[in-house]
């Protein structure tokens, strides 16, 4: 029984003209995180992409879990192909179903049929197939609303292919496809969701993290790239900046009025991130900001930081609830690193009153108290870089 994966498209059936370069892409990242398991071939067709294990070397369940968490694709099953006539998809359905049958007492067959040229209609298929796994396994009844086993049976250009129901995959477009953009991560629940939001829409993300060592120590940033670790599940790999930003933080405390430190300190690091991202290549930044979450992230407080901003910030969680912020991050594996209790460069000097309803020129007078400017460029000179992935 040799078993293949078929990974349905999501959205990318609806693209026109330039569907094929984002199935390219599509193949293209799939083949990467499933590269190291073995040797597969990749072929698109009728909205599906098979991945087809050319030996028994391949461990089929780990391919399996990491094809389920590339964007751009819908559902996922495994399935094991037939010829297309009723004698060889019984035998294979037997061959798939049968231990499981013996045990049920309910079953169903779907079919769907993509090649119309096939001589039974959907139903059809369904009738003989249920009919002869009946009379095989006498004890099971057909039950069409809650049946204990679903039999999927798809006559397609290729083959029949026999499989369960298919399971819900990361949906999305492919990562590549939207351009590349720069992720403000921190070790919280809400920027890496953000991230993972706006690569599901097809951006290749990089991420950039201030450290401000030694209020921020060696194992909180360690946890932050564990947090893109985990992310590069999803997103493929992530560049990575670390920005050492100890000295801007505490000429802030020195010289700014203490009510905008927070929010002197975000315009700084949209400063920077900015930077970066254009000695980079990267079109846009992202974070995590959520409207009206905490101070500096009110209506008024994002007008005081976009307006240092000269490319796109985008902000998916922004009409977000917490709740749902934290039930995206469970689901993506990152909720539990981001609750480890590590120290973030924003908490070092918290204000103990912010401005929720600052103005701009209030911002930009308590920034000018001190020039930035050589210490922003000492910042991005001295930030490093590295690569980050999980495969
Ligand atoms: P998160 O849960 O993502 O940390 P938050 O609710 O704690 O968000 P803030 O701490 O105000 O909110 O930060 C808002 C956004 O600013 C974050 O979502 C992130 O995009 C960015 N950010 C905050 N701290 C850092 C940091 N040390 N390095 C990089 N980006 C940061
Ligand atoms: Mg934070």
């Amino acid at each position: 029984m040799k078993e293949i994966i078929l990974c349905k498209y999501g959205e990318i059936v609806l693209k026109g003209l330039n569907r094929g370069s984002f199935e390219n892409e599509l193949i293209k990242n799939v083949n990467r995180r499933i590269k190291p398991l073995g040797n597969f071939k990749l072929r698109s067709g009728q909205s599906t992409l098979y991945v087809i294990p050319q030996d028994d070397e391949a461990d089929m369940d780990e391919v399996y879990e990491r094809v389920k968490k590339v964007y751009g694709i819908a559902k996922v099953c495994r399935a094991v192909r037939a010829e297309k006539n009723m004698d060889s998809i019984f035998e294979v359905a037997c061959e798939c179903f049968g231990d499981i049958l013996l045990g049920a007492k309910t079953f169903k067959v779907v079919t769907k049929r993509s090649d119309k040229s096939f001589g039974m209609t959907s139903p059809e298929v369904s009738a003989e197939l249920g009919g002869r796994l009946l009379s095989k396994f006498h004890r099971l009844k057909v039950d069409l609303y809650e049946p204990e086993v679903t039999v999927v049976c798809e006559i397609r250009d290729e083959g029949a292919f026999i499989h369960g129901a298919a399971e819900e995959a990361a949906g999305g477009i492919p990562v590549g496809t939207s351009g590349r953009a720069l992720l403000l991560l921190s070790g919280g629940i809400d920027s890496p969701v953000a991230g993972c939001m706006m690569a599901k829409r097809g951006i290749e993300l990089s991420a950039i993290h201030f450290e401000a060592p030694p209020y921020t120590s060696e194992r909180a940033l360690m946890k932050v790239e564990r947090l893109a670790e985990k992310m590069s599940e999803y997103c493929g790999r992530i560049s990575f900046y670390t920005v050492p930003f100890t000295k801007i933080q505490e000429e802030i405390k020195n010289n700014c009025k203490e009510e905008y430190f927070t929010l002197i300190m975000r315009r700084l690091m949209m400063e920077i991130a900015q930077r970066i991202a254009e000695k980079n290549g990267l079109q846009a930044l992202i974070t995590g900001e959520s409207l009206g979450q905490v101070a500096s992230q009110t209506t008024a407080a994002m007008v005081t930081t976009d307006a240092v901003c000269r490319i796109p910030v985008f902000r998916p969680c922004i009409g977000l609830d917490k709740k749902e912020i934290i039930d995206m991050s469970y689901r993506l594996g990152t909720f539990e690193i981001s609750i480890e209790p590590y120290e973030d460069c924003c908490t070092v000097f918290t204000p103990r009153h912010p401005k929720t309803r600052p103005t701009l020129e209030e911002v930009e007078k308590a920034q000018a108290e001190f020039d930035f400017e050589a210490l922003i460029e000492e910042a991005v000179e001295n930030t490093r870089v590295k690569t980050i992935k999980t495969y």
